[in-house]
């Protein structure tokens, strides 16, 4: 996923836990993933950018069985509330791939890795007890 055209979706610094990009609205304090050069909730300019997304809850998620060329199912998909409020859509990792496994309310944290054998790396989120 990538954020505004030249704003990468992630980063992370040698020796600190990844962080999402994501912008805080100057008028209203709205806080937006991906980061977004005017605001979402009053339309006022400029944002700032914020690291968003170390954590949050999978509001809700699905095992994928039939993946599309170069995944190997089955794995989690979900749709996770940040802590900060913006809710994302990606996949779920460090937990089994069965129904269940990653249901709504469980505590996730952002990890980077490839989601496919050889992939780049991409912004996922395990369960915060794994
Ligand atoms: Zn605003």
């Amino acid at each position: 996923m990538t954020a505004a055209p030249g704003v990468p979706a992630y980063r992370q610094a040698p020796g600190e836990p990844p962080s999402l990009v994501g912008s805080r609205c100057r008028g209203c304090g709205w806080i937006s993933f991906p980061a977004r050069p005017v605001c979402g909730g009053c339309g006022a300019e400029p944002t700032d950018e914020v690291p968003v997304g170390r954590s949050g809850r999978i509001r809700s998620s699905a095992v994928v069985h039939h993946a599309p060329i170069g995944f190997e199912p089955p794995y989690i998909v979900a749709l996770v509330e940040l802590e900060e409020g913006p809710i994302v859509f990606c996949p779920i990792t460090g937990c089994p791939p069965e129904e269940g496994a990653a249901a709504p309310g469980t505590a996730v944290v952002l990890t980077v890795a490839p989601a496919r054998p050889g992939g780049t790396p991409v912004f996922q989120f395990r369960p915060a007890h794994a």
